[in-house]
């Protein structure tokens, strides 16, 4: 039974990263039939997105877990009374989940089957290269970067959907952004033949050293972003001054309003 925060509109998995990584080993060696799972990890900016995308609020709504990838989320949290224990970003979400599965592997030879979905042309196959050199035990069994505005075409979706399949992975990670992976991960889920997606923007980046995550004290005292924001500037100076201005009205408003009580899942 999961605790769930409601932040904003969004219910919130009050999870550490140690109970996600077990929830999604629990759903990848469950032997009964199951649709594709999927998981999210919303930051300042879904928080903001949510408010205005009703397409990205129905794919939180049918997500089967949603983590706070950012820190701003966990003090709000703190601040608006429904506290989640600690931020679990997808980013690091991934490689913890192949930690224990590298462990898992050498006990029962049972690999971790994974499909690496999004990123720039190459960008996959490096990560998929990496990931060999670090976990041996876990295995790329196929990678796919879409071609831009391949959400519009039926035809590529059908396409990737019939690519996952053929592979069968047990995990499906998707680099597409926010919030195109989300909304396609929720149209597709009943085709997406593999146990879980985890929609995790930039991670096959990070996977594959294309992007440096932030300095250990950034993370730490919270500022990832502006890291970020230095690295990307033209891409997301503008987004983030958006979510400056409209997120603290978020909080503010669910301050002052009566604080809705937590959920049991
Ligand atoms: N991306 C992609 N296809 C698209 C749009 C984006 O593969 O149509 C990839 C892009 O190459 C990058 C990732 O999505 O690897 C973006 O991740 P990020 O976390 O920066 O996304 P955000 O949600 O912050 O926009």
């Amino acid at each position: 039974m999961t605790v769930q925060r409601d932040l904003f509109g969004i219910k919130i998995d009050a999870l550490r990263m140690k109970e996600a990584v077990g929830c999604l080993r629990d759903w990848i060696n469950e032997d009964s039939e199951h649709s594709c799972r999927y998981v999210v990890t919303p930051n300042v900016d879904h928080a903001v997105l949510l408010q205005e995308n009703a397409g990205f609020r129905k794919a939180y709504k049918f997500a089967d877990l949603i983590l706070a990838d950012g820190h701003p989320i966990v003090w709000a949290s703190k601040l608006l009374r429904q506290p989640l224990p600690e931020r679990v970003p997808g980013s690091e979400l991934v490689p913890k989940l192949f930690d224990s599965f590298n462990d898992q592997a050498r006990n029962d030879g049972r690999p971790l089957r994974v499909f690496l979905l999004g990123a720039a042309s190459g960008v996959a196959a490096i990560a998929a290269a990496n990931m060999k050199a670090t976990w041996p035990d876990v295995e790329t069994v196929g990678v796919y970067s879409p071609p831009l505005g391949f959400e519009k075409d039926p035809d590529e979706s059908n396409y990737i959907l019939g690519r996952i399949a053929l592979c069968c992975p047990d995990v499906v990670v998707i680099g597409l952004g926010a919030p195109k992976q989300e909304l396609w991960v929720n149209e597709h889920r009943d085709r997406i033949r593999a146990k879980v997606a985890l929609c995790v923007g930039a991670t096959i980046d990070f996977l594959a050293g294309e992007k440096q995550r932030a300095p250990v004290w950034m993370q730490r005292v919270g500022i990832e972003w502006l890291h970020r924001m230095c690295s990307e500037p033209k891409r997301l100076v503008k987004r983030y001054a958006k979510d400056a201005w409209i997120f603290p009205q978020l909080v503010w408003r669910q301050l002052i309003s009566r604080q809705p009580s937590s959920n049991i899942r």
